[in-house]
């Protein structure tokens, strides 16, 4: 029967479709998709409270609260007669209701929600390293051996988390100690692989940490983060990656009496974590009370990932190698590691040591690399080689105004220049180029006739204006 009626409706739309139907009528009904009806009485939308019951004055109500008002009727609950024998109660009149009822008893739909892209990589069927590493050079410019130490690391451990050999051979975890200057690409390196990874990712800083009972974070809070970025799914974040920041900031201070709340101890507090421990973390909130419950994290599969920019290590290393170079029979020059640029890259774990990291903290980062401060090739490349380059950003952009964007090579090193005076890395690019794009974002839809706007290294030096050619003309100067 109910087919039927299906089959009857059908039949009318299809009817109703080879007519011609006024553009009105189409407009009103396209609205009418976007949107749906909902209960006067419980206020359920459509799609959550069923097919709505429709009355006089453009009024619905749900089956429910339909079956509801009856059922007290007749139960005698609800006795009408009685209503209108009581003082200054007048019997409701629908028409009267027309000021109370919204002009259209209807809320806009929830879209649905847009189906999650498909990870690169399968952590269950881990690709081999080199594999691991081209996905990476899409994003990160340069960094060569981090990127390889890093594919390698990542390989292993989920490798070993995929086949739970963990406790059988007893293999030691594959965290990481990551050294670079400040803008070299640590955190961007991290994040870029938990995306391809799709795994959660917690990123921490190693200064708001403390001990606990003291005021800041305590140091399980990042296991909290990391629950938090798995959508509290629990099986989730137990394979995910959690990098703490700044981490040389909580060396161990030298000559102090006093008790070391935010270096040593927090070292000390740390190491059951990156081992691998069971950690109680309250869902869906980052601190512990009576009113939100707990549940147990274990770390053991969870990745952690330590960078720091560890400014006095150059200076401890060199001390080392030149201390090295003057012993034995072949003396070599004192101050022969003086210049060298490359002198990170030559650090050891007791340099670690003397820079105020505790051997039992350092001991479970087992895997140390370093990256390279960026110079201006490098950040000229990261302008325009990534993925998700800068220019390319700014070139989509244009682009749908339909204006083509181009950068002078000359005005790409002008930048770099500029960038790397600052002394932050490549987080310099984005703000400089920003300033320079303000006004050309903003002049530039105002005239429909521009077709083509080049920045040259004049403009970024403020010694001229962009190239701006109009549809179909030869460049001029701006
Ligand atoms: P840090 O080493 O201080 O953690 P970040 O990773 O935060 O530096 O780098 C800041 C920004 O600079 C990143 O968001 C990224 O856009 C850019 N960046 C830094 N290094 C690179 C690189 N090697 N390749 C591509 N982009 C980079």
């Amino acid at each position: 029967m109910a087919e039927k009626d299906n089959i009857n409706e059908m039949d009318i739309d299809i009817d109703s479709e080879k007519k011609e139907v006024p553009e009105v009528v189409k407009e009103e009904k396209k609205e009418n998709e976007e949107y749906e009806k909902f209960c006067f009485m419980c206020h359920r939308p459509e799609s959550v409270a069923g097919k709505m019951i429709d009355l006089p004055n453009d009024i619905c109500v749900c089956s429910d609260c339909m079956q509801k008002s009856f059922d007290m009727m007749n139960n005698n609950k609800f006795d009408l007669s009685q209503l209108m024998n009581m003082p200054g109660v007048q019997f409701l009149n629908l028409s009267d209701m027309e000021n109370m009822i919204p002009k259209r008893q209807q809320v806009k739909k929830k879209k649905p929600e847009e189906k999650k892209a498909e990870p690169v990589f399968n952590i269950c069927d881990i690709p081999a390293p080199h594999k691991i590493k081209a996905q990476l050079d899409d994003y990160v410019i340069g960094q060569e051996y981090a990127k390889k130490a890093i594919s390698v690391a990542v390989y292993n451990h989920y490798k070993r988390v995929a086949t739970n050999t963990m406790d059988e051979i007893e293999i030691e975890k594959s965290n990481m100690l990551m050294i670079g200057p400040t803008g070299s690409g640590k955190t961007y390196l991290v994040k870029t692989l938990a995306r391809l990874l799709d795994v959660p990712l917690a990123i921490t800083d190693a200064t708001s940490l403390t001990e606990a009972g003291y005021i800041g974070d305590d140091i399980e809070s990042v296991v909290s983060k990391l629950l938090a970025a798995a959508d509290n799914d629990v099986e989730k974040a137990e394979r995910g990656i959690i990098f703490i920041d700044e981490i040389d900031k909580i060396a161990k201070k030298k000559n102090t009496n006093q008790r070391d709340v935010s270096g040593e101890s927090v070292q000390q507090g740390m190491l059951k974590l990156l081992e691998g421990s069971d950690v109680e973390v309250p869902v869906g909130a980052n601190s512990k009370n009576a009113m939100v419950p707990l549940t147990t994290v274990n770390t053991k599969n969870i990745l952690f990932i330590c960078g720091g920019a560890f400014p006095d290590l150059e200076q401890i290393i060199k001390e080392r190698l030149n201390k090295q170079a003057s012993m034995g029979f072949i003396a070599d020059l004192k101050d022969k590691y003086n210049n060298d640029k490359d002198i990170l890259s030559k650090v050891t774990v007791e340099d670690i040591r003397n820079f105020g990291m505790i051997p039992e903290f350092i001991g479970r980062l087992p895997i140390i690399f370093t990256l390279q401060g960026l110079d201006e090739d490098m950040l000229v490349k990261i302008l325009k080689e990534p993925k998700n380059a800068i220019l390319k950003q700014y070139q989509k952009l244009l682009e749908l105004d339909e204006v083509k964007l181009n950068f002078d090579e000359e005005a790409l090193h002008a930048i770099a220049r500029k960038a790397m005076k600052k002394d932050t890395g490549a987080r310099a690019l984005r703000s400089i180029i920003e300033e320079f794009m303000l006004d050309i974002m903003y002049e530039i839809p105002k005239d429909d006739n521009i077709g083509q706007v080049t920045i040259t290294k004049e403009y970024i030096e403020g010694t001229g204006g962009p190239l701006i050619a109009m549809r179909g003309q030869e460049l001029i100067t701006g």
